[in-house]
């Protein structure tokens, strides 16, 4: 056990040194990881907290991989194991509990704030928005997590800074932190704002002369939510007023979160001690969903709206619909309303014409396969029928590997159906994939040349 022990007070320090966090964010995930079992292959670990557990296989596997091999000499994979009572959730912090009011007068007191100062979160703007309607994938499992520890236990990760492009669920978990608060902590003063309303209000505080009723109540929030923080960018005095409110309530250990559609490192120009508060937030990013998710989401989504779609359709779907969320509701909703307008069936036609309205930057394969070919074709010299022709010229036949590269990881058709584009067999498809990425991994410029490329295509 004592030689378990000394291989992980070697192992801990090179882990906080290649994850570069302070002593505090690193005690969050791993002060209370034991190791406990080493053999050959593996190396077993513990954790009373079935979140940390989750976060720590999928997030600091690796890390936790490396430092191992660099202590003990030998590569082991590392497994997580949750121990202790089948709790969801650590224990409540007691922070909030300790007043001496009642239940019911803190309960009413928080309402009675919660509707005043931050009316979206007391009334039904939100509503809907929870965590169990959220659905759960690789690109934003890390986020949900935090959310949910932080909805659970407020300032476990304290401040909270997601940030992801529009559209992928930021303020679907800014919502669920708010409902679940609401429901379960009723006692908590909530304020959620979106950052322009913020704005707004703070310069209407300006120009009626009421800032200090403005800063008050602002700093008797014990949760703060502020939606779209990037919208701060350039507004100076705006800035101030937020850096001493954040600063008022980080310091009386109240929760804070804020979303932002880009890191804090590209919200231009902000100030440096804004922005190094930003820094140090425990930060973590909503991708875009793979193609399972948006498949679970279309799934789920549409049965709960009472839509039935082939599984051809909810494919289409999900190949089409690639890098935002709302516009699969959004489709989903048209369908929905069409449905009950006309009775009819949905056919792929009809869908793909509901998605070029909601989603018109979402092209269709088939256009986007004659973009690639002339694009490809004119940067060389050559007509979009060279590229299908049966010729063999050299630069041809390169500029034909190129155009196969980019329909394959633009439109993500099957290997087949590309063939036919370029009247040639799968394999021949897949070794034309394959020369170009080894021109990519061998050749300086390669890579370059195709983004150049792909940007073209796109815009
Ligand atoms: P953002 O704030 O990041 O722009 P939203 O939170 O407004 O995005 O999400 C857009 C829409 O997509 C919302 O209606 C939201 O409910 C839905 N949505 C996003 N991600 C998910 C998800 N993982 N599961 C279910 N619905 C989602
Ligand atoms: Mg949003």
């Amino acid at each position: 056990m004592d030689e378990l022990k000394n291989i992980m007070d070697a192992a801990f320090p090179i882990i906080q040194e290649k994850l570069g966090y302070t002593d505090s964010v690193f005690a969050v995930w791993f002060s209370e990881l034991t190791l406990v079992e080493l053999t050959d292959k593996e190396a077993i670990f513990t954790t009373p907290s079935k979140l940390k557990k989750n976060i720590l296989a999928t997030k600091y596997s690796d890390v936790v991989k490396e430092a191992l091999t660099s202590v003990i000499g030998f590569e082991v994979d590392p497994i997580f194991k949750f121990i202790g009572e089948d709790e969801e959730f650590p224990e409540p912090v007691t922070l909030f509990e300790k007043r001496q009011e009642s239940e019911e007068t803190k309960n009413a007191r928080a309402a009675e704030f919660n509707r005043l100062l931050s009316p979206d979160s007391a009334s039904s703007v939100l509503d809907g928005y929870t965590f169990d309607n959220f659905v759960r994938g690789d690109s934003n499992e890390f986020a949900l997590s935090l959310c949910l520890a932080v909805a659970h236990e407020p300032t476990t990760y304290n401040p909270l800074f997601i940030y992801g492009d529009s559209g992928l669920g930021k303020t679907h978990l800014l919502a669920a932190i708010v409902n679940y608060i609401k429901k379960n902590s009723p006692h908590l003063r909530i304020v959620y704002k979106k950052s322009e309303d913020f704005i707004n209000e703070l310069i209407q505080a300006i120009s009626t002369g009421s800032t200090v009723s403005f800063k008050e109540k602002y700093r008797r929030a014990d949760v703060l939510l502020i939606d779209d923080i990037q919208f701060i960018a350039g507004k100076e005095s705006t800035q101030e007023e937020f850096f001493h409110t954040f600063s008022a309530l980080y310091e009386a250990n109240k929760q804070i979160i804020l979303t932002s559609d880009r890191p804090p490192r590209e919200i231009q120009p902000l100030e440096d001690r804004l922005r190094t508060r930003f820094e140090g937030a425990c930060i973590a990013d909503v991708q875009p969903p793979s193609f399972e998710l948006r498949l679970a989401i279309i799934r789920k989504k549409s049965a709960d709206m009472g839509i039935t779609l082939d599984d051809e359709l909810i494919n289409y779907m999900a190949e089409r619909l690639q890098n935002n969320i709302r516009q699969i509701e959004g489709v989903l909703k048209r369908i929905g309303a069409l449905r009950t307008m006309s009775g009819g069936g949905l056919t792929k036609e009809k869908l793909e014409s509901i998605i070029s309205i909601i989603a018109p930057d979402s092209i269709p394969p088939d256009v986007m396969v004659d973009k690639i070919i002339s694009v490809v074709a004119k940067k060389n010299g050559l007509r979009p029928e060279d590229l299908k022709s049966k010729k063999r010229q050299d630069h041809i036949a390169k500029a034909r590997h190129v155009a196969i590269y980019i329909v394959r990881n633009m439109t993500s058709l099957p290997l087949q159906t590309i063939g036919q584009i370029f009247n040639r067999d799968h394999t021949t498809i897949m070794s034309s994939i394959e020369k170009v990425e080894i021109e990519i991994k061998t050749k300086k410029n390669a890579h370059a040349e195709i983004n150049a490329l792909i940007k073209q295509i796109k815009g």
